[in-house]
């Protein structure tokens, strides 16, 4: 454990669960004030006080970050608190609708189609329109998007999905071109299916043909994709912008 995140701060949506809270509170062991943003303000304070039993710095905010204004009010918010904000890691996400494109209904799943793109695709471009000038102010810093395996292929009983995370990897792109001269790094990361609550429905059946798609033999967990996050929003990944960075246990590469 180093202390490489003394002195800043994070932002972290979806903090309250799964890679947002791994994240979140590897963060705050290695020094920073994590703001822990997510729907619900009792779930994102469970995981503040496990950081400050830690001896860690945290602080719960409640907000729906497909609202641009509730994601505005956050990014105030830490910065009214702790001065300023250095390193953001965009992750709210939803599985949304299943099956083949064709056979969705349209009155339930266009809905869900919509609200999957709020949560999915919308809150990254709101979380980094108030992030980034909050960055340049602090003096520069890292963002993070978490994108997935579905940003880089398709999966065919998921296209709301694979639109909303393919997207994900282009507004990163785009904004870690915008951004670099201005000390703003900004880059993706691209996991396979990770053990988290996200897939707690999942028949077993299900689950087990998901593992089976993974060379490795396994699910990812959350601390493995949390790894990679601090690295990539640490100073060890300073030429890193722009970059899609795939943690999968080679799902992709077959
Ligand atoms: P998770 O354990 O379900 O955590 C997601 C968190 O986001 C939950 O606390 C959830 O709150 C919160 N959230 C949902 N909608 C929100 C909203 N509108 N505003 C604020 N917070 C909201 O999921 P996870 O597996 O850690 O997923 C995190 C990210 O990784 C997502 O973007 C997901 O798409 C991506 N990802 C996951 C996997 C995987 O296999 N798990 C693979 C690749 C990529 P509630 O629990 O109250 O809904």
């Amino acid at each position: 454990m180093t202390d490489q995140f003394t002195g800043k701060t994070a932002l972290v949506t979806g903090g309250a669960s799964g890679i947002g809270k791994a994240v979140a509170v590897g963060l705050a062991a290695e020094g920073a004030n994590v703001a822990v943003v997510d729907l619900r303000q009792d779930a994102a304070q469970r995981v503040v006080d496990e950081i400050e039993a830690a001896g860690g710095t945290a602080l719960a905010l409640a907000a729906d970050v497909s609202k641009a204004a509730e994601v505005k009010a956050a990014v105030a918010a830490v910065v009214g608190s702790y001065g300023g904000l250095h390193l953001a890691l965009n992750n709210a996400g939803i599985g949304g609708p299943q099956g083949l494109l064709a056979d969705y209904d349209d009155s339930d799943d266009f809905a869900a189609y919509q609200a999957l793109m709020g949560v999915n695709l919308h809150s990254v471009y709101y979380g980094m329109r108030y992030e980034i000038p909050a960055i340049i102010a602090a003096g520069g810093g890292a963002i993070v998007n978490t994108s997935s395996i579905l940003g880089l292929v398709g999966e065919p009983t998921a296209v709301p999905y694979t639109t909303a995370k393919h997207g994900v990897a282009g507004m990163t792109k785009a904004a870690g071109a915008a951004y670099a001269s201005q000390g703003v790094r900004i880059n993706s990361v691209h996991p396979g299916y990770i053990d988290t609550p996200l897939l707690s429905a999942l028949p077993k059946a299900a689950f087990d043909a998901l593992v089976s798609k993974h060379p490795i033999g396994r699910l990812g967990t959350a601390e493995e994709v949390a790894n990679l996050v601090l690295f990539l929003l640490s100073e060890k990944a300073s030429f890193m912008n722009g970059s899609q960075v795939t943690i999968d246990g080679g799902y992709t590469a077959v």
